[in-house]
């Protein structure tokens, strides 16, 4: 690696791992089982490691615990591998886990990218752990089972293998320039798959790299108060990361205000995105010590017993 990039790298690392730009992260057919802790009881064990190794959720009714960055969530939903209208990708992350309502909600997304945008269907990337929690890489969301990232490349028309679910990389959305999308593969379809996606009711705010939004900006025609809710945020160019509302009934969820009601669509809502210093960030002059993440302790207390629970049965 050369010298520039090793300085610039952890930056971009943490910057992108909050973003979960490292869906693009290929993975392994046959992956290694984490190897078990010498004291998981320790206080001091990051609580990644401990849900990272909880293969299923928890024998517990659904219950959403904590926000999007700091949580967890049990009777989480396996997302099927494949339906007419999904696939799963990179299947070794073991990530395609959410609230039930998160499920129904992509499964009903994927039928209308098919009706209104022609795809075939959708590429389903990140959702969350059996069991929520911080991850060991990508995010510092998807920890409450309502945050779920789509490829940005359509579905293809046949039947992916393991190993390409693995191995294919998504499509670069953004032209090399950074100032807007790259017009040979951003087209009308991808417009309807994210109007689709944000006109869903229970639908937060949706997360795509800030020339995507440029782009929605200038191409939406009629109804475009949808547009509120596409949010400019760094990585999401080869995927878009939709965030859903804390479901009714789910008290100890934390959600987040909802916006406010422009459609963020203004030369002053985009201009910091597209400064200089934001497209071409200067490496940091130390680099970042890695960080070791949150304990338990920064959990919500009842994280706890989701994570100590018995597997729930399959
Ligand atoms: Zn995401």
């Amino acid at each position: 690696m050369n010298p520039r990039l090793s300085l610039i790298l952890p930056l971009l690392l943490s910057a992108l791992s909050a973003t979960g730009a490292l869906a693009q992260d290929k993975g392994s057919v046959d992956p290694k089982p984490l190897p078990p802790l010498a004291n998981p009881n320790d206080p001091k064990v990051a609580a990644k490691e401990l849900f990272a190794r909880k293969v299923l959720p928890a024998a517990m009714p659904t219950r959403v615990i904590g926000f999007y960055a700091k949580g967890c969530i049990a009777g989480a939903e396996q997302m099927p591998i494949n339906g007419d209208t999904w696939q799963v990708m990179r299947l070794s992350r073991n990530r395609n886990w959410g609230h039930p309502d998160l499920v129904a909600l992509l499964k009903r997304l994927s039928v209308k990218a098919h009706k209104d945008a022609g795809w075939p269907g959708i590429l389903v990337g990140d959702i969350g752990q059996p069991r929520g929690g911080p991850a060991l890489s990508g995010h510092a969301s998807h920890q409450i089972g309502l945050d779920a990232d789509i490829w940005l490349t359509p579905m293809p028309d046949h039947l992916l293998s393991r190993e390409e679910r693995e191995e294919t990389s998504a499509v670069m959305m953004v032209r090399d320039d950074r100032l807007d999308v790259d017009p040979k593969v951003f087209t009308p379809g991808h417009l309807m798959v994210l109007r689709d996606a944000a006109q869903e009711p229970s639908v937060q705010r949706i997360f795509v790299n800030a020339a995507i939004k440029k782009a929605l900006c200038r191409e939406a025609k009629g109804d475009r108060s949808w547009l509120a809710k596409i949010r400019p945020w760094w990585g999401h160019d080869y995927h878009f990361h939709i965030r859903m509302a804390c479901p009714p009934g789910s008290g100890e969820c934390k959600g987040q205000p909802s916006q406010s009601g422009g459609e963020g669509c203004s030369a002053s809502d985009l201009a910091y995105w597209f400064k200089d210093s934001i497209i071409h960030p200067k490496p940091p002059k130390e680099p970042p010590k890695p960080s070791h993440g949150m304990t338990m302790a920064a959990l919500p207390a009842a994280c706890k017993q989701v994570l100590n629970a018995p597997d729930a049965k399959q």
